[in-house]
């Protein structure tokens, strides 16, 4: 599977203000639909939780590789683990 390159993520993750992106409605956000969870780079990965239970992000595909996605900031959206998690099950 096509994975960011690390330069790419970080970019991304600058860019997004080391918060969640994570606009869908659906989630139930609240104020704006917008996630806006902090997230700390150091804990980035699928597998990530913390002793506290705090979990972790990653870049998601906004459009996936199999329909043709690119590895690009373009395309790469910040999420926390359990937006991650929504948006992967659909
Ligand atoms: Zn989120
Ligand atoms: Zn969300």
């Amino acid at each position: 599977m096509a994975e960011f390159p690390e330069e790419v993520v970080k970019k991304a993750f600058g860019a997004a203000d080391f918060r969640c992106e994570c606009l869908l409605v659906e989630h139930g956000h609240g104020y704006n639909s917008m996630c806006m969870r902090v997230l700390d780079w150091n804990k980035r990965g699928q597998s990530f939780k913390a002793p506290d239970g705090e979990k972790g992000w990653d870049a998601h595909f906004i459009v996936s590789p199999e329909n043709g996605g690119k590895t690009t900031q373009e395309n790469c959206e910040i999420l926390c683990w359990d937006c991650y998690c929504k948006k992967n099950k659909k």
